[in-house]
This record gives structure tokens, C-alpha cells and sequence, in this order.
């Protein structure tokens, strides 16, 4: 074995900085808080490498880009082709959670449904279509055939759809990612190849054979599938690569979740201030979606927004790149981690250096959490709020138990100077997949979360 193979240090010199490294590594849940977390002065909104501007301006792009979803998927009319999200409370599940759990949730819990979005049925409809409709303009712009600024309804037309046949799209993914590009370039006219990880689910596979997508098998997991996304793409000037380490794009689709939660919010009366503090908790893969979603909200709510991803506790790759600050420099395997997990969605061993490098300050902490525990809550969604989400969508749902169960946590409530204000707590689970899984694989679900309940209290 090599002495020093991991930047500069050995793995053992690297636990001697992070003693929660051997917790980490014998795969035990952790509850780690962000040390360099910063309060979201100016200052530091500005040294940021995007910009409030640039989210602003992909907020009016997605506005502009509806004009071609309503159209190109009628179940998207009743939004205007806004594919948004339904922000719900969830109090029968809190009540679920506290028994089984045996604590109190202070505040209201509830829950933003991205895992029923619109057309691709994942958070991933928010990156995923931003980016493809802004790689489709592009094309358009270049070629002289659109204007920025007029009528996207027209890349519906025959003339776009075979302007854009010419054209292909390379993606790696664990299957979500796939699914939303496949669907959307589809659509658009485009050819598209998934490049997908050996986690992703055979349905989802299934699904882009059936509507035309050209999807490779690939043995090793995500990073590779990525890698090898990304050689197809160089090979061909006229293939587009989704690049879902290193896209702002895709960043930036993510990002508008911010002032659409903020309108949600609003409408619904919830309030976020000074005396009112809002949680959230985001299932993390590589960090783009919760990265992005988090900027987003911390450029509305500042301070008063709390921001803690979700990941398995074999796939921990944002947390040791946080950690560590070396980011995308790692991969959980270089640990002894073997990033197999049944959260298919996060199971990433190698994170986004671009948004660690982003979020390295805006992020509160970091949490981990079992399989099993994901199917436990699984089970209880559906049974005390007849929602279904899939496995991956769960690592945020336990949030807020580990939030109040976790010394770490409590102690970060108090550090915050949050102990008498959280009774007015808002906390929201961020759902991020489960609607376009089948129904037999959503009752297998459901069956093993049954079975994890009930010969266990932990
Ligand atoms: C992709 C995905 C995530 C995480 O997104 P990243 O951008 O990889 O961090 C979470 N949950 C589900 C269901 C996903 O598909």
C-alpha cells in the first residue's frame, strides 16, 4: 500500500485531524457540523462563484422556457408549463416519527414534493430541463435560427425537432439524472445517451429504452459512468455533455427553487425572520441539487434559513469533501467505503468540486444515515400520509429526528441562539424522487420498510 496516496496525507494522519473520520469509516450514522459555516453577509455573497444576478436571470429563462413545456407536455397546463412543486404539511408523519423515534419535533414539518414533479417525477425536472433548454437555444441562437427573447413554443415545431436531430446529449447518471435529460432531449428531437451507473434501477432503464434513448451499461459506479459520459462527448463536436460535476446550468436550474419556496411560503402564511427559523434537509449525490437549492435559499432567507444534506452512510462523499475542504479530490473508496447503497440517487462516491467549493459556507452541516432507516420512513410516509417517495428521498426525512436526537444537532440549535425560538420552527424535508416509480416496486418498498419496523426500534 502506497504510504501518502490521499492529498499529501495518509489515511491515518487524516483521522488524526478529523477524529469523526473513524466513525465515518466504520459506516456509523454521524451528525457533523459545518465549521466553516459563515453567517451570509455581502461580503460573502459576493465572493461567491454565482452570482444572485445569474440566478435571477435563470429564474426569468425557466419563466420564459414554460412557453415550450406546456406545450410539449400537456400535463404541465394547469402550471402554464411551470413545473413546480407542492409544499405540504405532514403532521401525521411528524406524530409517526416522534413515537417511533420517542422525541418531540419542535416546530411544523413539512414537505416539498419534488418527488411528484411534472413530466420526469424527480428533483432532477429542475437542473435536468434547464440545462437541455438552455443547450437548445444555444443551438438555435448559433444557427441563426431564434432570437433570445422570442417564443421557445416553436422548438416544438418540425423544423426545430429535425434542426436538433443532428444534435446529440451524453449523460452519466444513477438514473434520475437520465431519465429527466432522456425525456426532455427526446422530446426536443435530440439523440441521447445515458451513460448509467451499476445502481441505477432496471425501470428507469427500461424507460428511456422504451422512448428511444440510447442507454449504456456500465459495471463501475457513478464517477465512471460520468468519466465515460464525457470521452463519448469529446470524441464528437456535435455531442453535448451534461456535465453533472461541474454544469452551472444544471446549478442554476436547481437555484430557483429558492424565490418559488419563498412565493409557497408566503402564500401559505408560513413565515421565515428573525424569530422564525426555517430548517431544510436535501438528499445529497454529488451536492448539485442541494447545493443549488441551498444558494437559492440563502440569497432570499440569509440567516434565518438552516441548510443540512442527507447522505447514506456508505456514500458520504460530500461530507468527507466538506470536511476535509479537498472536495471532489476524494472518493469515499479511498476511505474503505464501497459507496453501495440502496439510495440509488446518492450513491456517489466522488462529490462536485464546483458546488463544494460554493456551498463550503452556506451549508450547516452534514448528516448520515442507514439503508434501513430509509425504508422505515418509507413505510410511515405511506401509511400516515399516503405518499410514496422512493428510498433516495428519505435520507432528508429523518432531518429533523437527528436534528433534536443528535448531540451535534442540539448543540448547533444552541450555538445559532435558536433554543427559544423553535417551537415557531418551520422544518421542510425536501422530497426528491418517487412518482414514476412503478407500483410493484413501490409496494417491494413499502414491504421491506414493514418488515425494518417491525423488529426494530432504532
Ligand atoms: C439526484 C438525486 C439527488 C441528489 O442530487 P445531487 O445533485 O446528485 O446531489 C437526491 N435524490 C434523488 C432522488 C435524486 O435523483
Amino acid at each position: 500500500m502506497k504510504k501518502k496516496p490521499l492529498c499529501e496525507k495518509s489515511v491515518k494522519e487524516w483521522v488524526n485531524s478529523f477524529p469523526i473520520l473513524d466513525k465515518i469509516m466504520a459506516l456509523d450514522p454521524v451528525f457533523w457540523e459545518n465549521p466553516q459555516y459563515l453567517p451570509f453577509t455581502k461580503q460573502l455573497e459576493s465572493s461567491l462563484l454565482v452570482s444572485k444576478n445569474q440566478v435571477n436571470k435563470a429564474l426569468k429563462n425557466v419563466a420564459a422556457f414554460s412557453g415550450y413545456v406546456e406545450k410539449a407536455f400537456p400535463e404541465t397546463k394547469s402550471s402554464k408549463g411551470m413545473i413546480e412543486s407542492d409544499l405540504v404539511d405532514i403532521v401525521s408523519m411528524k406524530k409517526a416519527m416522534e413515537n417511533f423515534w420517542e422525541l418531540n419535533i419542535a416546530g411544523r414539518l413539512y414537505l416539498k414534493k419534488d418527488s411528484h414533479l411534472d413530466v420526469s417525477g424527480s428533483i432532477k425536472a429542475r437542473g435536468g430541463f434547464y440545462e437541455v433548454l438552455r443547450h437548445a437555444q444555444d443551438l438555435a441562437v448559433e444557427n441563426g435560427l431564434f432570437k433570445p427573447g422570442s417564443d421557445v413554443s416553436i422548438f416544438q415545431t418540425r423544423k426545430f425537432k429535425d434542426f436538433f436531430s443532428q444534435y446529440a446529449i451524453a449523460v452519466g447518471s444513477t438514473g434520475n439524472l437520465g431519465l429527466s435529460i432522456g425525456i426532455l432531449g427526446k422530446r426536443l428531437g435530440f439523440n441521447v445517451y445515458v451513460h448509467m451507473s451499476a445502481d441505477a434501477k432496471q425501470w428507469k432503464k427500461d424507460k428511456l429504452n422504451s422512448i428511444g434513448v440510447t442507454v449504456i451499461e456500465h459495471r463501475a459506479d457513478y464517477s465512471k459512468a460520468v468519466e465515460q459520459g464525457r470521452k463519448q462527448a469529446d470524441t464528437d463536436p456535435n455531442i453535448y455533455f451534461v456535465d453533472d460535476e461541474n454544469s452551472k446550468n444544471l446549478f442554476l436550474g436547481y437555484s430557483v427553487a429558492g424565490q418559488r419556496l419563498k412565493t409557497q411560503l408566503k402564500e401559505q402564511n408560513i413565515h421565515v425572520d428573525d424569530t422564525h427559523p426555517l430548517f431544510v434537509y436535501l438528499p445529497c449525490g454529488v451536492g448539485g441539487a442541494a447545493g443549488g437549492i441551498t444558494l437559492g435559499l440563502k440569497q432570499i432567507f440569509k440567516d434565518n434559513v438552516h441548510c443540512f444534506f442527507a447522505e447514506p452512510t456508505h456514500s458520504p462523499c460530500v461530507l468527507l469533501g466538506l470536511m476535509t475542504r479537498q472536495h471532489e479530490r476524494f472518493c469515499v473508496q479511498d476511505f474503505g467505503i464501497d459507496n453501495l447503497t440502496a439510495a440509488d440517487g446518492l450513491a456517489v462516491g466522488r462529490a462536485s468540486g464546483f458546488v463544494g467549493k460554493v456551498i463550503e459556507h452556506l451549508v450547516s452541516g452534514v448528516y448520515t444515515l442507514d439503508d434501513d432507516n430509509l425504508y422505515r420512513l418509507l413505510a410511515m410516509l405511506k401509511d400516515s400520509e399516503s405518499i410514496y417517495m422512493e428510498p433516495s428521498a428519505h435520507a432528508a426525512m429523518i432531518g429533523p429526528v437527528r436534528l433534536f436526537q443528535d448531540v451535534e444537532g442540539k448543540k448547533y440549535i444552541e450555538k445559532q441562539g435558536l433554543s427559544s425560538m423553535m417551537s415557531r420552527a418551520t422544518h421542510i424535508v425536501w422530497g426528491t424522487g418517487g412518482s414514476m416509480v412503478p407500483k410493484e416496486i413501490q409496494k417491494a418498498d413499502i414491504d421491506m420498510g414493514k418488515h425494518f419496523l417491525s423488529y426494530s426500534g432504532q
